[in-house]
């Protein structure tokens, strides 16, 4: 039997092992760490949101760079296809809020024991705490990888998962790009995703660890209105993060984010005659109160210090002293709380990596190198990335599965 040499034992290079043994190869995973799927452990919080239970025409939209490349990989394992997978090995699973889905033990921990234990049935070789150096290449080709050791390991294919740059202490720190670059393969730029981002504004340290839920965050660039969108954010003592900012942070430009215009709608659900209708309200129930109290059920009490502070009102005056235009600027504010982003945080923080091996050198049923024989490429590895909510995971595993099932015989 042929071998089939797997760096990277995350998701990923895990399903591509796994595919390839079942094949018919003769298998060996390489893995860095002492134990496989150490950044799979830390997904979904523990939990690990596995893939998201939706058609691939709708999983497409959830991912914002080269969709299209995945339309061979989602025909080969779906969503749907995946959890059955995962069934298979015995890890039963449960769709939750917005499709997204989970061991239904809560734990990532069974995912990974599962897909271990399944290697290992398969006869899979695993081989832990081996990092490899680089390609072992000739004439062009690729004959195996050398080891950090300095030993040699041949086979007749590599599929290099070797993952992205984010959470390095996961073991993801690029090495795979440097591979890819160094063959010829073109690596587009990288940069953190799903990420935190830094803000200029001196009153958002004060609201360090308040979340906001079913808030409407929007943002402009190049003076059009780019997302607009429902959900949760929270303050951090540089900025902002949550759902709603992780997925802005992935639709921005990494060099032009202090440019964006950002407005959060504290409350998206009234009309802004409503809203002024609902605070007159409440100002006339509690006209002797200080304002920090007669408005206190509108908002958390450090946020609405803030909105008094930018309305420039100050917080001591009473319901009844408040001016008609001094509450139309607190409605404003309400409806249209401006931020101001300095830039996105770093790659400890990032959920996943932008860019990677551009995928017009990669054949998108096989995942094979379209240029250096012997070589495939899988996972976060590659220039696609997805929005949180089990996508990205699904990509990994996706497209292990093709690089895995699909060798080209081409030696
Ligand atoms: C905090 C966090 C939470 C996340 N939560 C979710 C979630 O809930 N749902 C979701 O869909 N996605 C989630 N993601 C994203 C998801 O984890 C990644 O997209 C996915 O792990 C990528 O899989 P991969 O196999 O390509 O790479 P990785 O998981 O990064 O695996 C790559 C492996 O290669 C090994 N390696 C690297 N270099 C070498 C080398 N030279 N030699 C040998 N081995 C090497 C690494 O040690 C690592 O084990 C999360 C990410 C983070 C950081």
């Amino acid at each position: 039997m042929a071998r089939v040499l797997v760096v990277g034992g995350g998701p990923a290079g895990m399903m591509a092992a796994l595919t390839a043994r079942q094949s018919g190869w003769n298998v060996t995973l390489l893995e860095r760490n002492e134990k496989l799927g150490k950044k799979l452990y830390i997904t979904g919080k523990g939990r690990c949101n596995l893939t998201n239970a939706v058609s691939r025409q709708e999983f497409l939209t959830h991912v914002p760079r080269n969709a299209r490349f995945l339309y061979s990989a989602l025909d080969a394992l779906d969503s749907f296809a995946l959890m059955e997978w995962v069934e298979g090995l015995g890890v039963p699973l449960v769709v939750e809020r917005g499709q997204r889905v989970f061991p239904a033990s809560m734990k990532s921990s069974d995912i990974n024991r599962a897909f271990e234990a399944a290697l290992r049935r398969e006869g899979v070789e695993i081989r832990l705490q081996s990092r490899v150096r680089e390609l072992l290449i000739e004439n062009g080709r690729v004959l195996g990888v050398c080891m950090e050791d300095g030993s040699a390991l041949c086979a007749q294919h590599v599929i290099v998962a070797t993952g992205g740059l984010s959470y390095p202490a996961t073991g993801s720190t690029g090495d795979g790009f440097r591979w890819a670059e160094h063959v010829g393969h073109r690596v587009s730029e990288l940069s953190p995703a799903l990420v935190p981002i830094e803000t200029a504004d001196t009153w958002i340290p004060s609201l360090q660890g308040i979340s906001l839920k079913n808030v409407m965050l929007t943002a402009r660039w190049g003076g059009k209105k780019r997302f607009e969108e429902l959900g949760e954010m929270m303050f951090a003592h540089f900025g902002i993060t949550g759902p709603l900012v992780l997925k802005l942070s992935s639709l921005l430009d990494p060099q032009d984010v202090a440019k964006v215009q950002v407005s959060v709608n504290l409350k998206p659900g009234l009309r802004p005659e409503q809203l002024d209708a609902r605070v007159l309200r409440d100002l006339q129930e509690r006209a002797n109160q200080q304002l920090s109290r007669a408005l206190g059920a509108l908002l958390p009490a450090r946020m609405l210090d803030v909105v008094l502070r930018l309305a420039e009102v100050p917080a001591e005056k009473r319901g009844h002293q408040l001016t008609a235009k001094e509450r139309g600027r607190i409605v404003d504010l309400l409806q249209a709380l401006p931020i101001h982003l300095r830039q996105l945080r770093g790659w400890e923080e990032a959920v996943i990596t932008r860019g990677g091996v551009d995928v017009r050198g990669i054949d998108p049923r096989t995942m094979a190198s379209k240029t250096v024989p012997g070589l495939s490429f899988a996972g976060e590895i590659l220039d696609v990335d997805g929005f949180t909510g089990g996508f990205n995971l699904q990509i990994a595993f996706a497209t292990g599965y093709c690089a895995g099932r699909n060798i080209p015989l081409d030696r």
